[in-house]
């Protein structure tokens, strides 16, 4: 066993850890001694993949509002005490990455996750960050004040403090396979463990046809609905998949919440707009084809519009014949049609798993955490990232969630550097 009592041992060097580690060197100015642990033999792994290699890295609007939890005040207080321009200022002023915002969405200006990567790196190595790589920990235990963490290697490692950024069970493919409630075990109240469920993944659906549409891109707006009420909605593209079902960034924005609907056993239902207009707009635009392609077949009529196989698709969920002439249609089945467009309910019976997922929800409940992220009545252990039941919608918020509870937790530690 190590005779070195660390000031802090973080367990995960993914992009809250690393994040971690980066803040308490400054906070300290380099005093604090620091080792991050991590069962991969390079850090970030889920980080390189992130905004498909580019790396979303924040959004401009990063509030409360954009995300799930049971603690939205103390979410709302962590993200005013450390924002995305507070992010951005770290990004840029300690670490030296330039930043570019693309409409509130904020990226390395190389556009490159591995830049993100390389700059924790540059940065921890200079100042004297350990790092022990390759070996995963398997138990942590608290003793006389003093934490204790073993590793797969035989090793145990000790520390006065510890930030536990182990990540979720969203890509366990990167190392975060979901059990940081075992882990935990012992230090937190199970009560306090909220199991991981897939979030920000594709939705699937039996409804007959649907596999035919793979592939098919729309613009629109999706609404999630337990079947009486709207529970969540996004707009944006919206994808078809080969497995019979919907994705795309918006899909995504609901699927979290579509999983909980079917977790307690009840069918959740999406309503697409596949236009992105209104309805009176979509009905105006087939009476001008109504009009002036009366000889043409329905789909035909409206292919300029959108794809001809989804346009087939809508009309026989409309109880409306795509092979008739449009010319024959009257004012209440060009109605019907309109509203079909604008307004077509999918009936999900599921949704993409872990491998899928880009996030997950589930984890420590934030409610058990104080203001620093320090597990409530627990000195000195401390939880951030994805290990927290946090999760945001696509577009750099759960980055920004990683950063903001990262700086949190390093301020708390630095307190007792
Ligand atoms: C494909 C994809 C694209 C994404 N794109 C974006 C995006 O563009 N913008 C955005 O905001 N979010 C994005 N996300 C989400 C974002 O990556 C996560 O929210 C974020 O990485 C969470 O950070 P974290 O540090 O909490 O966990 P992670 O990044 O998952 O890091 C956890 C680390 O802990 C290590 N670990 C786990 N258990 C142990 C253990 N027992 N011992 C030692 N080490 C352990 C793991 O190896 C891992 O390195 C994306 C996610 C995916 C999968």
């Amino acid at each position: 066993m190590s005779r070195t009592v660390y000031d802090c041992i973080i367990i995960g060097g993914g992009a809250s850890g690393l994040f971690a580690a980066s803040m308490l060197v400054k906070l300290t100015s380099g005093k604090a001694k620091i080792l991050i642990i991590d069962g991969n033999d390079r850090c970030g792994k889920k980080l390189a993949l992130t905004g498909s290699g580019r790396c979303n890295l924040s959004n401009k609007n990063a509030l409360a509002d954009k995300y799930y939890t049971d603690a939205p005040e103390l979410l709302d207080g962590c993200l005013k005490a450390f924002g995305s321009e507070d992010a951005v200022s770290f990004f840029e002023n300690e670490l030296g990455i330039v930043t570019v915002c693309d409409n509130g969405l904020y990226y390395p200006s190389t556009y490159r996750a591995q830049t993100v990567i390389d700059s924790f790196k540059f940065f921890l190595d200079e100042s004297g960050v350990e790092m022990k790589l390759g070996s995963r920990c398997t138990k942590i235990s608290l003793n006389n004040g003093i934490y204790e963490a073993a590793l797969k290697d035989g090793s145990v490692c000790k520390a006065r403090n510890l930030i536990v950024s182990a990540g979720g069970s969203a890509y366990p493919s990167t190392g975060s396979d979901g059990t940081v409630g075992l882990l935990l075990k012992g230090l937190v109240d199970s009560s306090d463990i909220v199991d991981f469920r897939p979030a920000l993944t594709s939705l699937t659906s039996k409804m007959q046809g649907m596999k035919a549409l793979a592939g098919i891109r729309c613009k629109g707006k999706v609404d999630l609905s337990d079947g009486s009420k709207t529970i969540d909605s996004s707009e944006g593209e919206i994808i078809f998949s080969k497995e019979g079902g919907i994705s795309g960034i918006c899909v995504m924005d609901i699927s979290g919440a579509a999983v909980k609907l079917l977790d307690k056993g009840v069918k959740p239902v999406v309503t697409v707009n596949l236009t992105g207009r209104s309805e009176e707009d979509v009905m105006k635009m087939i009476e001008t084809r109504h009009n002036r392609f009366a000889g043409r077949n329905v789909s035909s009529a409206l292919s300029g519009m959108m794809p001809r196989v989804l346009c087939e698709f809508v009309c026989k969920t409309a109880g409306i014949d795509p092979a008739a002439s449009i010319g024959d249609l009257g004012d209440k089945e060009i109605s019907v049609l309109a509203k079909s467009l604008c307004a077509m309910k999918i009936p999900v019976d599921g949704f993409g798993g872990n491998d899928k997922a880009q996030v997950s929800s589930g984890g420590i409940r934030l409610s058990a955490m104080n203001q620093n992220m320090q597990y409530r009545n627990r000195k000195g252990l401390y939880i951030t990232g994805e290990a927290l039941d946090v999760d945001g919608r696509c577009g750099g918020f759960n980055l920004q969630w990683a950063w903001s509870s990262a700086a949190a937790a390093a301020k708390g530690v630095a307190a007792d550097v």
